[in-house]
């Protein structure tokens, strides 16, 4: 596989664009923030086989960080990052600094509804915004035909449709499997925080929201699976749970027994946050 065009402009992003578009070729976008493992990856098999090119986006959103969040200590490795993309076959990285997402005097926001409400952004009150905004920005500078979200960031997946459909944005929304490690830990950038005592504990989370997610489809009581769940996590070595919740498959509205649901956690092990999530399996 031959190395990808590293691109760090707009007017160069659109010019490549023009090019294949003038060739007839179509063109899968996947936004990341770098320090690429096997998920990210995933997206971008996913993408080619979906479309001809694949233009991966590697930028730390800023606005998506709260002034409290890890935004100077996230992992960044470009050249490791660029190397993953060559062997995977994208054709594109979009690398843009700062100041070209947000040169001086930006002042607009996007601001999703509907499944941005709880979760989250009871905890992150500003994140889907600024997620929303970044990526509104990206499908414009890229116009790609699809985009390739993980359901690793389930509700974030469901706010790009919604911001989609509510825009009229024309990017079909492709949602992918989260990719775990062999103990059931969804991978993450995140994860390199942890130490090995904290890996542990971390790979504990997606059994445990598994269990759970079975009893609520086999008729358990909501509230007592969900405090039950909960309970297991602080016992597993969790220090702080933010949040276990079952929501609707699609809309992220109250679950009831018998629809297809989602169950989705997060809590802390010391400084570092994880979320994830799973099917509530409808029958
Ligand atoms: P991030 O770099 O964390 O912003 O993630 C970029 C994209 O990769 C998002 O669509 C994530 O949902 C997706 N992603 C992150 N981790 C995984 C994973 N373990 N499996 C599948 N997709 C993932």
């Amino acid at each position: 596989m031959s190395r990808p065009l590293v691109v760090d402009s707009v007017t160069t992003l659109r010019a490549q664009i023009r090019d294949w578009r003038r060739d007839g070729l179509s063109i899968a976008m996947v936004p990341t923030m770098g320090a690429l493992h096997d998920g990210h990856i995933s997206l971008v098999e996913i993408a080619l086989e979906k479309a001809d090119r694949c233009v991966v986006s590697i930028f730390i959103n800023p606005t998506q960080f709260a002034p409290s969040e890890d935004l100077d200590k996230y992992p960044r490795q470009l050249a490791r990052d660029l190397e993953r993309l060559r062997q995977a076959g994208a054709q594109l990285a979009f690398t843009p600094d700062v100041k070209q997402m947000y040169p001086a005097g930006f002042t607009t926001k996007i601001s999703v509804g509907g499944p941005a409400a709880g979760l989250e952004s009871d905890f992150r009150p500003t994140f889907f915004d600024g997620v929303a905004t970044v990526v509104a920005k990206l499908f414009l500078q890229a116009s790609p035909d699809c985009a390739i979200f993980g359901e690793k960031d389930y509700q974030q997946l469901c706010v790009v449709r919604q911001l989609c459909r509510d825009l009229d944005l024309p990017v079909e929304i492709v949602g992918a499997p989260t990719v775990r490690d062999a103990h059931g830990l969804a991978m993450s950038s995140r994860n390199a925080y942890l130490g090995d005592a904290e890996l542990e504990v971390a790979r504990q989370l997606n059994a445990i929201l598994r269990r759970a997610a079975a009893a609520l489809a086999a008729g358990a009581n909501e509230d007592s699976a969900i405090a039950e769940a909960s309970r297991a996590l602080v016992k597993a070595g969790f220090d702080k749970v933010d949040y276990v919740a079952a929501r609707e498959g699609l809309t992220l509205a109250p679950w009831r027994l018998g629809r297809d649901g989602r169950l989705l956690a997060a809590a802390w092990l010391g400084k570092t946050r994880l979320i994830d999530n799973v099917e509530v399996p409808s029958a």
